[in-house]
């Protein structure tokens, strides 16, 4: 007999848990389910605003953390000129972070399956019919009164199925990230990003250090961008900050993530169809101007459990509620998509960007983080704003 449920979530992610999470507290029936066996490792810097408790609902343990949390930031130009602000910061490691939360969902009453591979999905009527593969297992239908897809930026199986177009043919952007064992000219409390469009026509690249598994610290050296070979860019950004920084010793892991969605369509945000939502980098939340999606990720799949109940409670359609709840955020992230940094010509005008809005970001990010902290998760101004 088929299993019934009412909310399946594909993906074991931050939005995934953070939906399991508060799917389950509001009583609903939920199971989210991860393809990977876990603890899984995921290409990501791990670094968030303190204001992440607040959307987690949940203090992150101590010992969930890096050695050494951020303070301050140090941002780059292609001229050698930087400049210094402080910059308080978590930093963990998603592996050990993501593992937390999978529990935190759990222990609200969701149940999860890690190696359990989201394949399939129908709808019929007022019921999604989803199949999911355990490894080593038959394919197995599970019913559910909504759906969520949350599986980040490579796979998002139900967006494909619903907007092919958001998809090109090869893969159109990504991030990678190098761990180098070996003293450095750094400090471990900085994140420093690099503002020059050879190393990134995304964002910025970076360096920062991390606690890994062995519980040796790490410098990681990393960048992201939408166009061009990212594995060449990172190399000639690893060469410069090699020779900058004197970062000696070698290169003990390198994570890789690319995507086929199209990163440079004006139209990446997308919140569903019906009963089928989608979550975090799947809805297209991740923000290239502020540097981020963690924060996106846990607001949304907050934001799609409630929206579930609150549909249940007043008959209204979900995406609707879904949609009027995640406004805030969807405009903000709209807006920063139509103001991106490729549409600076070169390194001179990307300093003259970066510049102009530096100091009115560094005043409306006071403001906000001030505000952020009176103001309901469903109001928060996503940071920097
Ligand atoms: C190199 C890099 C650095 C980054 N640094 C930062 C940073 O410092 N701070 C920040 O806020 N953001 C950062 N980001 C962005 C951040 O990683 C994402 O925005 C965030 O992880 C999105 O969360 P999510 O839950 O939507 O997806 P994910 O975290 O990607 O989770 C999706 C999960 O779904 C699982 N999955 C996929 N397909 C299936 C399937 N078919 N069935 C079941 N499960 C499936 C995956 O295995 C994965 O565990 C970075 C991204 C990159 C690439």
């Amino acid at each position: 007999m088929m299993k019934d449920y009412d909310v399946f979530i594909a993906g074991g992610g931050i939005g995934g848990s953070v939906a399991a999470k508060f799917a389950a507290r509001g009583g609903l029936k939920t199971l989210f389910v991860e393809k990977q066996k876990t603890p899984r490792g995921k290409p990501c810097s791990g670094i968030q605003f303190r204001y992440f408790e607040k959307i987690l609902g949940e203090k992150i343990p101590r010992e969930r953390l890096c050695r050494h949390q951020i303070s301050r930031i140090e941002t780059h130009f292609h001229d050698g000129t930087s400049f210094r602000a402080p910059f308080p910061m978590f930093n963990y490691m998603r592996k050990t972070f993501d593992h937390w939360l999978n529990q935190v969902a759990r222990e609200a009453g969701a149940e999860f399956r890690d190696e359990c591979e989201f394949r399939d999905f129908a709808v019929d009527g007022e019921e999604v019919i989803v199949t999911v593969k355990p490894r080593g297992g038959e394919p197995e239908k599970i019913r559910a009164r909504y759906a969520l897809d949350a599986t980040g930026l490579t796979a998002m199986p139900m967006r494909r199925a619903l907007r092919p177009q958001d998809f090109g043919t090869a893969a159109s952007g990504g991030g990678i990230n190098y761990y180098i064992d070996g003293p450095a000219r750094l400090d471990p409390k900085t994140v420093y990003q690099f503002w020059d469009l050879r190393f990134s026509d995304a964002m910025f690249a970076w360096i920062y250090t991390k606690t890994l598994d062995d519980g040796r610290d790490y410098w990681v050296v990393g960048t992201a961008c939408t166009s061009g070979d990212i594995r060449e860019r990172q190399k000639l950004f690893y060469d410069y900050v090699r020779e900058k920084f004197g970062i000696q010793g070698r290169i003990v892991e390198k994570e890789e993530l690319l995507t086929g969605m199209d990163m440079k369509s004006r139209d990446r945000v997308w919140l569903g169809q019906g009963r089928i939502l989608m979550v975090g980098d799947a809805a297209g939340l991740l923000d290239g101007v502020r540097g981020v999606g963690q924060d996106a990720a846990a607001i949304s799949g907050r934001l799609a459990a409630q929206a579930i109940l609150r549909s249940r409670e007043t008959g209204a359609p979900v995406l609707e509620e879904y949609a009027r709840l995640t406004r805030p955020i969807v405009t903000q992230t709209r807006a920063n998509q139509e103001r991106e940094i490729d549409q600076c010509r070169n390194n001179e005008d990307l300093k003259r960007y970066i510049k102009r809005n530096m100091y009115k970001t560094v005043v409306k990010m006071m403001v906000q983080m001030f505000l952020n902290y009176f103001r309901p998760v469903e109001k928060l101004r996503l940071l920097p704003p």
